[in-house]
């Protein structure tokens, strides 16, 4: 059993509060990958998970153990840094084999570990190399390869690919996700790039300021945000975020941004909004939940679910089209298909897909629907 489990886990640094109360159980042989912004505290936790940091407050336990005053070689944890602090001197093979001599394993088994890693890695060819004579993602490997010949009931990799170019960042994390799937072993990874972070883990942990905002797997996080924070982070480019109030008339509920839009609610939502009537709110729309009215769309389009903005910026990016729109005050991104014939300049029609819409509460910033 190589769960690990956070209680009410808190680290303080004099009078600052870097982990503030989480708590979290990641299953054995998942993939979670902890996320947020420049300080949130994903490296502290992690570091309080190996070890390396002593908890103020709480208890962490791998398996059912409570690991608080445990040691951090006897955690049966290995642990993979950004900058992959491979000894210079050493070869490939030695720079693997070092933790398994430390611990006097016999010779063959260290042999055998080490050939096993390095035929996983993919990095046979190299192990009488020395890492200047490597490259960037080939020291990566061996990084992780030196993780590898632990063996250990858990991985924790801290922004491991933030030192690579960005298409072998890409190339790595699907290599990542299929060691993950071969070894069968507990990861939890820290990175504070939404995307890698979308693409490689089964749960993703989304941080800020110490505190989880929300747990979920990445399509449940992406559609359904617990609160604006978690919105904004996760996705690319971000959620558009409208300032707006809930108007009642009849039994039909509007979101209006004070006279610049006015958006239909959904009748499947309203129950959610029916105490916000007259109340401000935020609206909240992924820029792909925008779309051209003159192109194709799968959602009617009518007066209640559209409006008009101006086109400031065109942004082609190939199979799509970015436009940066400006609407009263009010900037927001469209990602619409690359048919769109819309131009700088131009005042165009949007229709929005209200299946996809999000309000949040504008005091406590959480979502509502
Ligand atoms: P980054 O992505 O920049 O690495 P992070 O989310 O990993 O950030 P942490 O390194 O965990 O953030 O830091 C969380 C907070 O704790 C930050 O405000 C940081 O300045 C503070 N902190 C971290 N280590 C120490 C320390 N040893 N002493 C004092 N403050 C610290």
């Amino acid at each position: 059993m190589a769960s690990v489990t956070l209680e009410h886990v808190y680290k303080r640094f004099g009078d600052l509060v870097a982990v503030k109360d989480q708590s979290l159980e990641i299953k054995d042989k998942e993939f979670v990958v902890l996320v947020g912004p420049s300080g949130c505290g994903k490296s502290t936790t992690l570091r309080m998970i190996a070890g390396l940091e002593e908890i103020s407050e709480g208890d962490i336990k791998i398996g059912d153990n409570i690991v608080n005053d445990v040691a951090p070689k006897d955690r049966d944890i290995a642990m993979v840094f950004q900058n992959y602090a491979l000894y210079p001197h050493m070869n490939v093979y030695d720079n693997m084999a070092f933790g398994l001599k430390l611990r006097k394993f016999p010779k063959d088994e260290i042999e055998r570990r080490v050939q096993e890693a390095a035929d996983i890695l993919g990095i046979e060819q190299l192990l009488e190399r020395k890492p200047k004579q490597l490259s960037g993602g080939q020291r990566q490997r061996v990084a992780l390869g030196r993780a590898i010949v632990r063996e250990p009931q858990v991985f924790l990799m801290d922004e491991p690919l933030s030192n690579l170019d960005a298409k072998l960042r890409v190339q790595m994390r699907t290599e990542l996700s299929k060691l993950h799937d071969e070894l069968q072993t507990t990861m939890i990874y820290v990175t504070h790039d939404q995307t890698e972070a979308m693409t490689m883990g089964d749960r993703i942990v989304v941080l800020k300021d110490g505190v989880i905002q929300q747990v979920d797997d990445p399509l449940s996080l992406y559609n359904h945000p617990n609160n604006m924070f978690v919105g904004g982070f996760i996705g690319s480019p971000a959620m558009n975020f409208m300032d707006a109030k809930i108007e009642k008339e009849g039994d039909t509920y509007y979101i209006d941004g004070d006279g610049t839009f006015r958006i239909r609610v959904p009748e499947d939502k309203e129950d959610y909004i029916k105490d916000y009537a007259g109340k401000d709110v935020v609206f909240g729309v992924r820029p792909e939940d925008i779309v051209d009215t003159d192109i194709n769309h799968d959602f009617e389009v009518k007066e209640d679910n559209s409006f008009e903005a101006d086109v400031d910026v065109v942004e082609p990016m190939g199979s799509e089209i970015y436009l940066y729109l400006a609407e009263e005050g009010h900037s927001l991104i469209a990602r619409v298909e690359a048919e769109s014939k819309a131009q700088t300049g131009d005042t165009i029609s949007l229709g929005v897909d209200l299946r996809k819409i999000h309000i949040f509460d504008a005091e406590t910033e959480e979502c509502i629907f």
